[in-house]
């Protein structure tokens, strides 16, 4: 595959595939060490409903290292006390919340308002002179040769070439820049159907102080805080249970009946989507090809999916220099992870 005369952009060093929050977090993160990006997307727009609702410390250090740490604290809360309990309210197990006793000196985790965060990351790459966008290119494939990368877009003009020294697939759960790049994924066989709630909360004295994970084996349950003024309830489907059916109105309320909290809340979002255990067999890149797509996260627990995408590749290729700077304290973030458990719509 040749480069076309229609390229998407400027040279740069590095073609960022999805601009999500993985990708905007890495395109900022380069231009701080003055690296060029273009990073392309699909979508014209900042998916506009919360998925993620919850980030740690670690995640909290980027922002700041991003100088987004106020930013970040506006569309979000200190994560509470998290408590799993039984199906008749036992008490099992309780995880404090711990306000600023980590090692980076924020809060061990924050419940958060998606879409704010990702407005954010925006604003701060509108600002970079190394960071140029494409909202209206569709990745199609790619091919590596001895000096980068050429990789294909559907845009409005037709298809357009691009050619950079990295490509890095931040493209999300299904990640076509995975499949183009041949990195093959393990099914784990863990792949559970849940029921997303999300709620605008419009009395708060009605809501849970604390995330709680009913542990019920009848219908295991989340109900969680997000962002400020928003709540989570997320049912698991059972055998026979289709998502169809599942997201009417009556089986909803039939399953919010228990949760006193609910008339405290409106709901505007109801998805169903899949908690997909898979383990990515072949490393996440190699040469010019990188995969830091973050569907990392195993739920019902919150997890460092951000945590994993955002540092990934720690180092950088070529460089000593890790894109995420810890400080004198201990290096907390995982390096490139092998494993993935892949949420997504069926
Ligand atoms: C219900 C739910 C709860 C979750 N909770 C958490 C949580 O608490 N904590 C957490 O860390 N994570 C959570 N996640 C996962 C969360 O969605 C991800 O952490 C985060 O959104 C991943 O960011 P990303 O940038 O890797 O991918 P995405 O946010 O999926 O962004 C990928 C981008 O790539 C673009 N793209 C895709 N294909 C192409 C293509 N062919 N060409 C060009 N662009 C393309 C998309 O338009 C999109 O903008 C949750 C997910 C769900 C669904």
């Amino acid at each position: 595959m040749g480069q076309g005369a229609d390229t998407l952009g400027d040279d740069t060093e590095v073609l960022i595939v999805g601009l999500g929050p993985v990708g905007a977090a890495l395109a900022a993160l380069l231009a701080q060490y003055g690296v060029s990006s273009l990073a392309v997307d699909k979508d014209a727009a900042v998916y506009p409903l919360p998925r993620a609702a919850h980030f740690d410390h670690e995640i909290m250090r980027l922002f700041q290292q991003m100088g987004l740490a106020d930013e970040a604290l506006r569309h979000s809360r200190p994560a509470p006390a998290y408590e799993f309990r039984s199906a008749d309210d036992q008490l099992l197990l309780s995880f404090p919340s711990v306000a600023g006793g980590t090692v980076s000196g924020w809060a061990s985790g924050y419940m958060f308002n998606q879409p704010g965060i990702e407005h954010a990351l925006r604003a701060k790459l509108d600002q970079s002179p190394l960071v140029q966008t494409r909202l209206d290119g569709r990745f199609t494939g790619l091919a590596q040769d001895r000096d980068g990368v050429v990789a294909r877009f559907d845009t409005p003009e037709g298809e357009v070439t691009h050619r950079a020294q990295y490509l890095v697939g931040c493209d999300g759960a299904h990640s076509p820049v995975r499949e183009a790049a041949g990195i093959k994924l393990l099914d784990l066989e863990f792949d559970e159907p849940w029921l997303v709630i999300d709620a605008v909360v419009t009395d708060p004295d009605l809501m849970p102080k604390v995330n709680l994970q009913i542990c019920d084996p009848a219908r295991p349950t989340t109900c969680v805080l997000m962002g400020p003024g928003r709540h989570r309830w997320e049912f698991m489907l059972l055998p026979g249970e289709r998502p169809e059916e599942v997201i009417q109105d009556a089986f909803i309320q039939n399953l919010l009946t228990s949760w006193d909290c609910a008339k405290g809340a409106q709901i505007d979002r109801k998805a169903v989507y899949r908690f997909h255990g898979l383990v990515l067999i072949n490393g996440a890149g190699a040469g010019s090809c990188w995969l830091a797509t973050a569907p990392t996260r195993c739920r019902p627990l919150p997890d460092k999916a951000y945590v994993r995408a955002c540092a990934t590749p720690p180092i950088w290729p070529g460089s000593s220099r890790p894109l995420l700077r810890m400080g004198p304290i201990r290096p907390c973030w995982t390096p490139i992870s092998p494993s993935a458990i892949r949420m997504s719509a069926p």
